[in-house]
This record gives C-alpha cells, sequence and structure tokens, in this order.
C-alpha cells in the first residue's frame, strides 16, 4: 500500500513539529510549507528537536499567495491538509492587524481554495482557537458557545473558522475545525507566557538572571500539551464526517499558579522573583478560558494524557537542558 500523503502549513511552528512527528511515526510522507527567511538555517529547529527534520519534505511558499498553494497541492496531491499557518501571537495583532487578517484569515481562505480548485477529495483541517470566546458568554465553553473575538488575531481566526464551516457546507469539502485552547511544550515560542516563565525560571536557577516581568498574573488558561492536541487534529481528519471539535484540558489556571508551579519545580519561590510591567497589559483581555471537550472525548475517543505538573516539569527541564548547552530556540 502507498503511504498517505500530508501537507502541513506552519510545519516550522509548535504544533507542525509535533504533527509531523505523529504522521511521520504513522508511516505519513509528510510535506510542508516553508515560508522564506533570511534564517534558514534555524529554521527547523523544532523538527530539529524531535529529530524528524530530514524526514519532512519541504516546499517554498507563503500563505498569502494562493499561486503557490494552488501548485504545491496539485505537486504533492495530499489525502490531508493541515492549515497551521498563521501570526499566532495575539498580543502582536494589535501591532500588526491588517497582516493578522492577511495571513491568519484570508490565508486560511487561500488553502481552503487551493484544496478545492487542486485537490477537493482531501481532507483539511483548520486550526481555530479558543481565543474566538474572548469575552467568554458562558463559563465553560463547549462547540455551541458563542463567540465573542476580542483581538484582531481572534478576529482573523473566526473568519478563518465560518469560511471552514462554509466551504464544507458549499461544496462537501471534508473540512473539519478543530478550536484548540491553549497548548504548550517546550517547543512553544518564546513569546507565549507560559514559555517565557519556564525559560525564565531556568535562567534564574542557573543564575542568569534575577526576575521575570509579566503582564495580568490573574488571566487564566485551560492549558494542555501540544503533543496530545495533534492527537486530536489527526483523529478528526479520520473520522467520515466532517465537524467541528472542542480540544480542552477542561482546567482553568491562572498564570500566577503557572508561575508557582514552575518555581516549585526548581525549590524557588514565584513571588520572589516575578514583578507587573505595564508593557505586557493588553488593551481587551481574555480574563478566562475553559474548555468542555466531551464531544471530542466522545466521538473521537480522544482525552488529554499530559497534567498541567506534567507540562510545566518537562517545560522547564527542556529550558535548562537548552540553556546549559546555549542553544536558542
Ligand atoms: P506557531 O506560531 O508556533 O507557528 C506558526 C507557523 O505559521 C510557523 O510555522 C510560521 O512559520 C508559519 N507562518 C506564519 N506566517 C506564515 C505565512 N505568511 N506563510 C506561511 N507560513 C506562515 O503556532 P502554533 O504551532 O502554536 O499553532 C499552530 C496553529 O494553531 C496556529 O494557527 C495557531 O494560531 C493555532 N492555535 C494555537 C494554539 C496554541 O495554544 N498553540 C491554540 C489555538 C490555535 P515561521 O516558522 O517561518 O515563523
Ligand atoms: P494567548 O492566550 O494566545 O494570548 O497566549 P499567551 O501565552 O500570549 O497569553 C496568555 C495569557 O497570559 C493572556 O491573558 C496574557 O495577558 C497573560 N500574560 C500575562 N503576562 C504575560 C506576558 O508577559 N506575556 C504574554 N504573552 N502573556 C502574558
Amino acid at each position: 500500500m502507498t503511504a498517505k500523503k500530508a501537507l502541513i502549513t506552519g510545519v516550522t511552528g509548535q504544533d507542525g513539529a509535533y504533527l509531523s512527528k505523529l504522521l511521520v511515526d504513522k508511516g505519513y510522507e509528510v510535506h510542508g510549507l516553508l515560508r522564506r527567511s533570511a534564517s534558514a538555517d534555524v529554521i527547523d529547529a523544532r523538527l530539529k528537536w524531535l529529530g524528524i527534520a530530514n524526514k519532512v519534505i519541504y516546499h517554498d511558499g507563503n500563505l498569502v499567495d494562493l499561486s503557490c498553494l494552488i501548485r504545491i497541492v496539485e505537486d504533492v496531491a495530499p489525502d490531508e491538509v493541515y492549515n497551521l499557518a498563521a501570526q499566532s501571537f495575539v498580543k502582536s495583532s494589535w501591532q500588526q492587524p491588517l497582516l493578522t487578517g492577511s495571513v491568519t484569515g484570508l490565508g486560511a481562505a487561500n488553502v481552503l481554495e487551493a484544496v478545492r480548485i487542486a485537490r477537493p477529495q482531501a481532507r483539511f483541517y483548520q486550526a481555530s482557537s479558543s481565543e474566538m470566546y474572548g469575552l467568554i458568554q458562558e463559563p465553560i465553553q463547549s462547540e455551541t458557545t458563542p463567540f465573542y473575538p476580542r483581538s484582531p488575531y481572534a478576529v482573523a481566526k473566526l473568519y478563518a473558522h465560518w469560511m471552514t464551516v462554509n466551504y464544507r457546507e458549499s461544496f462537501g469539502l471534508h473540512a473539519s475545525s478543530g478550536i484548540l485552547f491553549n497548548h504548550e511544550s517546550p517547543l512553544r515560542g518564546i513569546e507565549f507566557v507560559t514559555r517565557k516563565i519556564t525559560d525564565g525560571v531556568a535562567r534564574i536557577k542557573l543564575g542568569l538572571q534575577k526576575n521575570i516581568m509579566l503582564g495580568n498574573l490573574d488571566a487564566k488558561r485551560d492549558w494542555g500539551h501540544a503533543k496530545d492536541y495533534v492527537q486530536a487534529m489527526w483523529l478528526m481528519l479520520q473520522q467520515e464526517r466532517p465537524d467541528d471539535y472542542v480540544v480542552a484540558t477542561g482546567r482553568t489556571t491562572s498564570v500566577r499558579t503557572f508561575c508557582e508551579l514552575a518555581f516549585a519545580h526548581v525549590g524557588l519561590t514565584a513571588e520572589d522573583h516575578i514583578s507587573v510591567d505595564p508593557r505586557f497589559m493588553r488593551p481587551a483581555e481574555v480574563d478566562v478560558l475553559h474548555g468542555n471537550s466531551e464531544k471530542a472525548q466522545k466521538a473521537l475517543g480522544w482525552s488529554p494524557e499530559t497534567s498541567l505538573e506534567q507540562l510545566v516539569a518537562e517545560m522547564v527541564e527542556a529550558d535548562l537542558v537548552r540553556l546549559k548547552r546555549h542553544e536558542h530556540l
């Protein structure tokens, strides 16, 4: 039997790396969209960390260029397309609202168009986000909770989400959308709060830094492990019928508590080392996210495997290793 082929946009990001690993291990031929960068030597650092950089077939392209997407989809003829590429950092979306709209919103429509034109039988996954719930309309959010986006990022994701639903209903594409709550790992971008904290904790432990400056310590997120969440993405595309699913742990924790767990892991006390800096506050905040993934658990047989305590420990340990080796990611 010939290997299944997957095309992943955002292959160099956190989820792209974990999803590539999952699919390579399952025997897929994995293709990834690679945007041109002046840092070509380090762009695949996450894939290298997982030991699979040479197992992915790269294609030069960009989400804002429909012509290249059509060509790549035609050439690869994938069975599954995972659209993970995005300007994914909420805070930057206020500084670059139009770029965020072009990449995170219209970019998803470009990928859908490329699939519709060049490979309509492929199954499609859209990386939707719990940020779409924003100013939450229900204390625990599920697939039926109304959306109320609070940032240009979330508005762009909502457009991409509804385009996915619309292409499914209009053209019969096998297009599914995973409404994923925050998920982290040692491969999380350093600008996100969890990784900023675990990197800071490791630096403080090694005597390289004294404090961590943070924004809103009272914000609460439902944090899971990226490795568990890419499993849910894959499961969605193995279903006979496309659908939308919330993926979450069902436990919500404040930034402050995340700090306490991370400092405790290395025998230090958070309150001795964290201070608040208004520069890290946001023009409009998402105070709390708390997901209900019952549908995914029932229909996909998915459940989170990593506890928050295990996630924090793994992230702090990885940052200690990286700093001792003078590696940067
Ligand atoms: P990352 O920020 O780690 O990765 C984003 C990826 O998108 C990178 O590979 C980046 O490439 C690529 N990219 C950015 N702009 C373009 C562009 N114009 N053309 C092509 N590629 C581009 O995100 P994550 O892996 O954490 O998240 C994956 C997806 O899931 C994103 O869409 C994110 O918004 C969404 N999501 C993430 C959640 C989370 O908690 N992690 C929660 C819910 C949704 P490069 O390496 O060149 O920068
Ligand atoms: P987001 O949920 O996608 O915006 O993920 P982030 O990790 O960027 O932020 C999660 C929450 O942590 C938000 O409510 C932020 O306001 C809060 N937060 C508090 N301090 C910081 C900080 O220094 N950096 C970031 N990125 N977030 C912070």
